[in-house]
């Protein structure tokens, strides 16, 4: 059956997100964006005229879907899609729809929205899910989602053909905001992944070793990664990654800074103990301020902990 979907931010990730919606949603289908930055949103509908359309804001956006999605940066922006007082998308009925905020933010106001939402229409549905697998995984629609719900939640099997299309897992990580949770203990890993990467390699180089072949071995022995052999922090070993484009495009330093800085807040909240935790911070928090690497694919850690870049 055609569906009228609503896409709300068009950005690294949301944009090749939009573009598989559009490629693999059923015939008749029609997809509804919204962007604050109007390149991006000009770009997607002129190459999908008739498959999407442009709205004037989040509240259009959700008066003329059935299912809403949003990619946006931070829990601030999701506060400004949902509850601006003029354009919010709360204004709109969303009454039985499907609201799914594929943003990672932190826990307390992804519930605040869902609490908002169902307060005002008690048969809307909201849900956080999001995502892993970077831009690349974005692009193949191979990524990671991790849903808020259990598995035997009424709309789990229609969530989940919605999310196939742009991703190739989908897991119910058991109720609300856990989701959210499974997100940011992946980050905490995969940041923490990605300085050890940088470092040991940095130590092979210095060493005398060809990095190529250094990761070779990383791939074939405990320190392989999906960081190591996908997303390589140094240049020229992954010809797709972004290290290898001068760390462009990619998921932004300041963002993994984000996702850390809420791992280690819910590791406070639920008395878990971390040994790296203020460390990696340190390092992501300089990183996301020094000149040569802000706003740049987190992986540049490499360079900004002073990786040889040939
Ligand atoms: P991005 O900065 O590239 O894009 C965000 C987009 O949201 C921008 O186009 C911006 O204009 C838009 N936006 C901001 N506020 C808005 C508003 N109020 N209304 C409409 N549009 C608005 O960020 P991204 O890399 O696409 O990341 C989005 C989210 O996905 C973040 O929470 C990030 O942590 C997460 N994420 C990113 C990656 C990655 O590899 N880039 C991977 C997994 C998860």
């Amino acid at each position: 059956t055609s569906r009228a979907i609503g896409f709300i931010g068009l950005g690294a990730m949301g944009y090749p997100m939009a573009e598989n919606l559009i490629k693999k949603m059923p015939k008749g289908s029609k997809i509804y964006v919204f962007d604050l930055d109007e390149d991006c949103v000009g770009k997607l509908c002129s190459a999908a005229v008739g498959k999407a359309e442009a709205c004037a804001n989040a509240r259009q956006v959700a008066e003329r879907s059935e299912i809403i999605l949003s990619m946006v940066p931070e829990g601030s922006h999701v506060r400004e899609v949902y509850l601006n007082p003029s354009e919010g998308a709360l204004l709109a009925d969303l009454s039985n729809k499907l609201v799914i905020d594929c943003s990672t933010i932190d826990t307390a106001t992804s519930l605040e929205i869902r609490t908002r939402i169902s307060e005002k229409y008690p048969s809307a549905n909201f849900y956080d899910a999001p995502v892993s697998g970077g831009v690349l995984g974005a692009q193949n629609a191979s990524m990671t989602f991790m849903l808020g719900c259990a598995e035997d939640d009424p709309n789990f099997s229609r969530i989940h053909g919605l999310l196939s299309l742009m991703g190739g897992s989908i897991f119910a990580c058991g109720g609300p905001t856990l989701g959210l949770t499974a997100k940011l203990c992946n980050n905490y890993c995969s940041g923490l992944i990605a300085i050890a990467t940088a470092e040991a390699l940095n130590i092979g180089i210095r060493a005398g070793m060809d990095p190529r072949v250094l990761a070779k071995v990383f791939s074939t022995s405990l320190a392989q990664s999906c960081i190591n052999d996908k997303f390589n922090p140094v240049p020229r070993i992954c010809p797709d990654a972004p290290s290898s484009h001068d760390y462009k495009p990619g998921f932004k330093v300041g963002l993994m800074r984000k996702d850390f800085a809420l791992a280690v807040d819910t590791a406070e909240r639920v008395g878990a103990n971390l040994a790296l935790g203020e460390k990696g911070l340190e390092v992501y928090t300089g990183a996301m301020q020094d000149e040569r690497c802000k706003g740049l694919d987190s992986r540049v850690v490499y360079r900004y902990l002073g990786g040889d870049e040939e």
